[in-house]
């Protein structure tokens, strides 16, 4: 079910906190909501949920628009809202039950979710306990159970891991991409790993606007658009060897990588690759070529130069 989003836009008093935004998701696909505190990516959430109506703009759900159908737009959507609110009085089993009948689930087909869930979100230990006894990590396992008790065909997850241990967090972000292969998933989190880690697809959101949308590889690239890399060269003299590189027409910047014997970074010009010159150029004086590996740019200096203001 393919969530499309066109010219959205909330406004608190004065504020835009989401301006004028449009992009599509498509079925099969997970895409990371990535943006600092405050950038609109709650707001977002919130209006394809239909838990908060925008001032212009439409969100459609498969054929249904927020505006004309919410409430079958509401039965196709699980939603993990951000800080995870729950019952801390209610036993787990009873909360699950709680849940599946308020999302309609037929009641023959109750009890079958309920253990589907928490196999699946490994709550087996816990089920007879309270909420308000569980630790942070468990709580926010519930959590996810909830959205997915009713097999729905869109999740909406904020900050999906956030209280998670390390090894917790691995086997919720499997869970996640398995998920996302039949089903559309959006997910929001201020860890950039994470978001490489499990979405298909990365939409920067800073100050209520979209200022990135592609796979981290197309980020990197946009931001970039230069290769970058390491290269060792043996056998020659330092500074002719220097000289040379510098020299070589595919060649943007030449420097020495600090405390690395022989070693050397190059920028290539825009959109050029400088491999197949090094390499020649290595053959022809007889230096020995013994390391050359790309150097990323890391998605984090990506997003601090996409959001910086
Ligand atoms: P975080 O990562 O901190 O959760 P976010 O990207 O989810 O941030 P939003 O919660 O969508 O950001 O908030 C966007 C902006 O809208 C913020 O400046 C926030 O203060 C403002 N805002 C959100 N909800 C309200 C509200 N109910 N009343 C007034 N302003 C609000």
């Amino acid at each position: 079910m393919d969530i499309i989003v066109e010219n959205l836009t909330k406004r608190y008093g004065a504020q835009r906190a989401v301006d004028d935004i449009s992009f599509r998701v498509n079925t099969g696909e997970v895409l990371g909501f990535l943006g600092p505190n405050g950038a609109g990516k709650t707001t977002t959430m919130k209006a394809i949920t239909t838990f908060l109506i925008p001032n212009e703009g439409n969100i459609r759900v498969g054929e249904f628009s927020i505006h004309d159908h919410p409430d079958e737009i509401k039965k196709k959507i699980g939603y993990l809202p951000e800080n995870n609110p729950l019952y801390p009085e209610m036993p787990v089993v009873d909360y699950l039950r709680f849940v599946a009948e308020l999302q309609g689930i037929e009641k023959n087909r109750i009890n079958e979710r309920i253990l589907r869930m928490i196999d699946v979100c490994g709550l087996e230990g816990e089920k007879h306990k309270k909420i308000g006894e569980l630790s942070k990590g468990y709580k926010q396992r519930v959590g996810l159970a909830q959205a997915l008790i009713h097999d729905p065909e869109v999740l909406i997850l904020d900050e999906p891991t956030s209280g998670l241990d390390p090894n917790q967090i691995v086997e919720i972000r499997e869970l996640i991409k398995k998920i996302g292969r039949e089903k559309t998933v959006i997910l929001s989190s201020h860890i950039l790993a994470e978001v490489e880690a499990t979405c298909d697809r990365i939409l920067i959101i800073n100050r209520g606007k979209i200022v990135a949308d592609g796979t981290a590889g197309e980020l990197r690239k946009q931001s970039e658009g230069k290769e970058i890399l390491k290269i060792r060269i043996e056998d020659g003299e330092k500074n002719a060897v220097f000289k040379a590189l510098q020299q070589l027409d595919t060649v943007g910047v030449a420097d020495f990588v600090e405390g690395e014997e022989n070693c050397f970074e190059i920028t290539s010009k825009p959109e050029l690759s400088s491999r197949r010159n090094i390499f020649n150029l290595c053959v022809k004086n007889g230096w020995i070529l013994s390391e050359m590996t790309p150097v990323e740019t890391k998605l984090e200096d990506i997003f601090r130069q996409l959001t910086m203001n």
